[in-house]
């Protein structure tokens, strides 16, 4: 059996795993747009992918709130990314990970395993507050977490939750202008507001 020699693991390419996790206007988007545009920047080959229920823009284009957009492939589940995925691919840029079912996070493994990049924005936190999984689970196999908050539109202080403005318990509501808003720990209300807090 052959061993592998310091020598070996050096030139072997080196994957990770990124996940840019946040609430509603937070910047995630655009924070995941700009890594890749300065990986293309940098001439390595970038792939782009986000699930189909996405449809708020353009639906080949990744788009932030503030029109940042970059190309990208619309999937329907983590396990496409695998049968799409170029042979020469080095970066992979996922947004809205949180819709794109529980196999994610053996998908992104499996690609910082074979020496890619994996960059992931996605709500870490339902519009209830609590954790949106599978973000947690691969906020913890992830090299790097970056946790960007939006500002409170009540108060002004950083804002880590996703208020829901409409009467509507289903957990996935696409399009966010006038559904949510920015909110601080201090200012947000989960919905359904209990009875005992109803105002
Ligand atoms: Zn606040």
């Amino acid at each position: 059996m052959q061993e592998s020699t310091f020598a070996d693991l050096a030139v072997r390419p080196r994957g990770w795993i990124e996940v840019i996790a946040g609430g509603m206007f937070s910047g995630k988007t655009e924070a995941l747009i700009t890594r890749l545009r300065r990986a293309l920047i940098a001439r390595q080959t970038v792939q782009a992918f986000k699930p189909r229920l996405d449809e708020r823009y353009e639906a080949a284009f990744i788009v932030s709130h503030s029109r940042l957009r970059l190309e990208t492939q619309v999937i329907d589940r983590a396990e496409d990314i695998l049968e799409q995925l170029l042979p020469t691919t080095q970066v992979v840029g996922i947004d809205e990970g949180q819709f794109l079912g529980p196999g994610l996070v053996a998908v992104c493994r499996r690609l910082a395993d074979d020496g890619r990049r994996v960059i992931v924005a996605a709500l870490d936190l339902d519009y209830r507050g609590e954790p949106f999984e599978p973000i947690p689970h691969l906020m913890a196999v992830a090299e790097y977490v970056t946790k960007p908050q939006a500002i409170c539109v009540v108060c002004g202080h950083p804002a880590n939750f996703s208020q829901r403005l409409t009467a509507d318990d289903r957990r996935v509501l696409v399009g966010a202008e006038g559904l949510y808003e920015a909110r601080c720990r201090r200012c947000f209300v989960p919905y359904p507001v209990p009875p005992a807090t109803a105002r």
